[in-house]
C-alpha cells in the first residue's frame, strides 16, 4: 500500500482544550475533546463515523456537518455519530462543528473542514416497455404521492438508536449487490439515479432485516412494488423493494437476520431481484459503505 493511500485511510483527528481562561475557578478540569472523521475524506455516497472522545455519562454532545444536524449516540468508546453523503452531493469542502457540554465544566467547541469527494458512477442503459416509462397521467400522480410519501417517512426521526453490532446482507450469497448510484439512461431519456443497490436472487429467497429496528412502511407502489422500510433510529432507515411477499407489518420490532420478505419482481423489475436501499439523514448512500462500517456498540 502507498504512503499516500495510507496517508487517505488514516482517520483526522482535531483535539480541543478547553481555554481555561473561560473555566471558572470552580470548574472540575476539561478533559480535552478528540474529533475523529472515519473516512478522513468521504466519496459521496460514503457512510462516515464521527467520533467524540473525552466527554463523560451525560454529556450532551451537538454537532453538523455542512449545516446537516449530527445525531450523536453513546457506545463503548464515547460518542458517535453516523453521516450520510447523499450521492448527488457535488464534491466540496463542508464546515462541521461539535459541541460539548458537560455539567460543571466549561462549554468545549471543536470545528473544521471536511474535503467530500466525488465519485465516477456507471451509466446504464435501460429499455423496458413504455407503459413503465411514459406514464399516464393518473399514474404519474400516483408515482409522485408514493414518492413523497417515502421521503415524508424518511424526514422523520426517532431519537433513539435502535441498532446494534455491524449490519448484515439483506439476502444470502456472495455476490456484491451492484448499481448503486448509476446514472440511468432510460428508453433513451435520463432519469434519476440509481438510489440502492440490486441483489439478483430466485424468486421467493428470503429477504432479512440488516438490523434491529422497526418497520415504518409497509406498501406496495407503482415503482418500488411491494416494499419495507425499517427504521433504525437517529434518522437511518433500510429499504427493500420489489418483494414478492411481505412478512411484517408496520410497526413491528424487527431484529436483525429476522426475516420480513421474499425476493420478487414486483414494480418497475426487468426480473427477480432485492433492491436494498440506505437513507441517513436524507441522504441516499451506498448501502455497501453500510455493511462495511465496524460493529459499534
Ligand atoms: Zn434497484
Amino acid at each position: 500500500m502507498t504512503r499516500r493511500l495510507l496517508a487517505a485511510l488514516a482517520p483526522l483527528t482535531f483535539v480541543v482544550a478547553a481555554d481555561p481562561a473561560l473555566a471558572a475557578p470552580q470548574h472540575a478540569p476539561a478533559t480535552p475533546v478528540a474529533v475523529t472523521w472515519r473516512p478522513s475524506s468521504p466519496h459521496i455516497g460514503d457512510v462516515a463515523i464521527v467520533r467524540v472522545d473525552g466527554p463523560g455519562d451525560g454529556a450532551s454532545v451537538e454537532g453538523a456537518v455542512g449545516g446537516r444536524p449530527l445525531a450523536f449516540f453513546r457506545d463503548g468508546r464515547g460518542y458517535a455519530a453516523l453521516v450520510g453523503f447523499d450521492l448527488e452531493l457535488k464534491p466540496i469542502h463542508e464546515a462541521w462543528w461539535v459541541e460539548v457540554r458537560e455539567a460543571e465544566r466549561p462549554l468545549r467547541q471543536v470545528r473544521g473542514r471536511l474535503r467530500v469527494r466525488g465519485r465516477d458512477f456507471p451509466v446504464q442503459r435501460l429499455t423496458l416497455p413504455g407503459g413503465l416509462v411514459n406514464l399516464d397521467p393518473d399514474t404519474e400522480q400516483r408515482a409522485v404521492a408514493e414518492a413523497r410519501a417515502l421521503q415524508a417517512v424518511y424526514r422523520s426521526i426517532t431519537a433513539e438508536r435502535l441498532w446494534r453490532g455491524a449490519f448484515v446482507r439483506p439476502v444470502g450469497g456472495e455476490e456484491p449487490g451492484s448499481g448503486f448510484g448509476a446514472r440511468r439512461i432510460i428508453n433513451n431519456q435520463p432519469r434519476s439515479p440509481h438510489g440502492g443497490t440490486d441483489y439478483a436472487a430466485p424468486r421467493g429467497t428470503p429477504v432479512v432485516s440488516a438490523n434491529d429496528g422497526h418497520v415504518a412502511l409497509v406498501a406496495e407502489y407503482f415503482f418500488p412494488g411491494r416494499l419495507v422500510v425499517v427504521d433504525h433510529g437517529l434518522g437511518l432507515y433500510t429499504l427493500y423493494f420489489h418483494l414478492d411477499e411481505v412478512h411484517t407489518a408496520v410497526g413491528e420490532r424487527v431484529a436483525r437476520g429476522q426475516p420480513i420478505g421474499s425476493v420478487g419482481s414486483t414494480g418497475r423489475a426487468t426480473g427477480p431481484h432485492l433492491h436494498f436501499g440506505v437513507q441517513l439523514g436524507g441522504a441516499r448512500v451506498d448501502p455497501e459503505r453500510l455493511l462495511a462500517l465496524p460493529a459499534l456498540d
